[in-house]
């Protein structure tokens, strides 16, 4: 009998990530024979660790923080959705060579527009942080043409390098994250930075957070993550953590790998999505 086709997903670190069990979930739901693994590689491995799956015969690798800008340079080839976003989370390997895309837009919008059934267009939204994951949600929050778009950093230059990059697809703007204009209402505010991950919590804009204010937590966990508690704190009107948005990228990276979309909502409905 032929051995399950391999993939994983890799990262620094990587305890965290469910994907394993996202593609698990979505191979026994449509009978494809797949076997899916985390791998934990530091940064100066990447490349060796890509090359080693990819000759041992690895169909492909989803790519998480902090890998996802770096990783474009093993790519022969890049979708455009990736090359937009100078970001890739999915990587296939087709005879002999390697492609990158990026779903990690289209499944913030699924989530966002299909699970939480809301309108994007014309809405004020505000993005803490400005690293791999900001870079692939841009250019598809900005085709929903928002009314606003700005991207807030602990390290300014990198805020204002993704403005730069992205000012011909709409109205985006770069700021400090501890200097967030406090003029505006804004109508969703999106975390993404890893300070979660790390177990830190700076100190996030609390004026940017009213009652009519979503804010959504790219980060995910069992119990709250500490965004989602100090949105929750601030009074706004829905505090939503990543899992839709995890399930939607993995079922694009599916479809991509198998050729089939699995479900989704089975899925999710055995996950805690708001707080
Ligand atoms: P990344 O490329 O490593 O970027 C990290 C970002 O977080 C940078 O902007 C960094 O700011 C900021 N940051 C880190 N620690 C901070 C702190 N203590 N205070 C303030 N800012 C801090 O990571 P990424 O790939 O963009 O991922 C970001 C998060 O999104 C991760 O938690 C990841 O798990 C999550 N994510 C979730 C999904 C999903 O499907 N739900 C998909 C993608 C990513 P500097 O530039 O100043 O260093």
């Amino acid at each position: 009998m032929k051995s399950p086709d391999r993939y994983g997903v890799i990262g620094y670190p990587i305890s965290h990530s469910r994907s394993p069990l996202i593609h698990r979930v979505f191979a026994e739901q449509t009978g494809e024979a797949i076997e899916y693994e985390p791998l934990k590689v530091r940064p100066d491995k990447l490349e060796r660790a890509v090359r080693q799956f990819q000759r041992a015969g690895g169909k492909g690798l989803n790519v998480t923080a902090p890998h996802k800008s770096e990783v474009i340079k093993l790519c022969d080839h890049l979708s455009e959705r990736a090359a937009t976003a100078g970001a890739v989370n999915t990587l296939s390997f087709r005879d002999h060579e390697i492609h990158g895309d990026n779903t990690d837009g289209i499944g913030l919008l699924r989530d966002l527009a299909v699970n939480h059934d809301l309108t994007l267009e014309n809405m004020r939204m505000l993005i803490l942080g400005a690293g791999g994951a900001t870079r692939g949600i841009i250019g598809p929050l900005l085709e929903m043409r928002p009314a606003l778009l700005i991207i807030a950093n602990r390290t300014l230059g990198k805020a204002k390098a993704l403005t730069q990059h992205f000012s011909g697809f709409g109205p985006v703007s770069a700021c400090r994250l501890d200097e967030v204009p406090d003029d505006t209402d804004y109508e969703l505010v999106i975390n993404a930075t890893s300070a979660g991950l790390k177990g830190d919590t700076p100190s996030y804009p609390a004026a940017a957070v009213s009652p009519e204010t979503i804010c959504y937590d790219l980060s995910y966990g069992l119990s709250p993550t500490p965004f989602s508690i100090w949105a929750r704190e601030q009074g706004a009107a829905e505090s939503i953590m990543g899992w839709g948005m995890l399930v939607e990228q993995a079922a694009e990276s599916f479809n991509i790998w198998r050729g089939v979309r699995p479900q989704t909502a089975p899925v999710l409905e055995h996950m805690l999505i708001t707080v």
